[in-house]
């Protein structure tokens, strides 16, 4: 088997691969942030690109919020970005059933929180379900039908901290009852950094519980799906070769950028340290990896 080789960034690559590419694309959680705290060095760092003249583009798979609350987070650390930079898998999943001309008389069921709701009506659908649905239960009633609604034409599960029986129920008749019903996953990480100091359960839990109950596989519009770098691609004329993404997870991040032909740098502030990368179990090396993000200009400048 072939061994796949990945350098440590260099003063000389730094400034080789700086030259090359034209856009960053970024992801959030373990680059630029872990849970609410900003990372050493990001906010010079993302300066010093922007007076270099690179574009700037933040990919996170977070569907929590919606493109306008991560503007309002990343003004409330100092950053200033606009929401047309951010892709969060809430947005994908709206612009999934964009794409796909979602009939906008039928309804959207979100297992998720606010940032689905909001992308979804932003995109004119009517999502129902999400934290309105956190304090419902479901009971089991001998002849009674748990009733759902015929006109749920999609279902799409995201992180949800309020998940319940209720919610499984509800998201579980609809994708096997409803005719055609799509079932939209907005990611599949299996952990996150709900908070700064330690990693919860990610989105992937949900989703795995809804294929469990419908024996169906969702279909994903966040990293690393296709479908959000051909959105991305659309929206920036540039071609892959001249983009760089930059993450700290192999399996969302990196493969998202090397399967569209993207430059790849793995920073080792998130989720991944240097033995998971090296592990001879990884089969998904990025081009460079080094240890945090304002690297890219201390090694430019050495
Ligand atoms: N999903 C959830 C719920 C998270 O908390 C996180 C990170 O905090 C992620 C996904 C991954 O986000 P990102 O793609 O920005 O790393
Ligand atoms: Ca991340």
């Amino acid at each position: 088997e072939e061994k796949l080789s990945c350098q440590s960034l260099t003063p000389q690559t730094t400034v080789n691969l700086l030259d090359s590419v034209d856009v960053f694309l970024f992801d959030c959680d373990g680059v630029i942030w872990k849970g609410d705290a900003l990372i050493d060095g990001v906010s010079d760092t993302l300066d010093t690109l922007r007076a270099m003249g690179k574009k700037l583009v933040f990919v996170t798979n977070n569907s929590t919020k919606s493109r306008r609350q991560y503007a309002k987070k990343f003004h409330s650390l100092g950053i200033s970005v606009s929401e047309d930079e951010i892709f969060s898998s809430s947005f994908a999943a709206a612009m999934y059933l964009k794409a796909n001309d979602f009939p906008k008389e039928k309804k959207v069921y979100v297992i998720g929180e606010e940032g689905i709701l909001e992308e979804l009506e932003l995109a004119g659908f009517t999502g129902v379900g999400g934290p309105e649905d956190g304090k419902k239960t479901a009971h089991l009633k001998p002849n009674s039908l748990f009733e759902h609604d015929k006109s749920v034409g999609a279902v799409v599960v995201g992180l949800d901290q309020y998940i319940n029986f209720y919610k499984l129920q509800y998201g579980t008749l609809c994708i096997r009852e409803n005719p055609g019903c799509l079932f939209i996953a907005t990611n599949r990480d299996a952990v996150g950094h709900l908070t700064d100091l330690q990693e919860w359960p990610g989105a992937g839990c949900m989703v795995a519980a809804i294929c469990g109950s419908t024996q169906k596989e969702p279909i994903v519009v966040g990293k690393p799906s296709t479908f959000l770098m051909e959105f991305l691609l659309q929206k920036f004329n540039i071609p892959t070769s001249r983009m760089c993404m930059v993450g700290d997870r192999l399996d969302t991040d990196i493969l998202f950028g090397q399967n569209a032909g993207c430059r790849t740098l793995l920073v080792l502030s998130g989720v991944t340290n240097l033995s998971d990368l090296q592990d001879s179990s990884n089969h998904i090396r990025p081009e460079y990896y080094t240890s945090t993000l304002s690297d890219i200009i201390s090694l430019f400048n050495n």
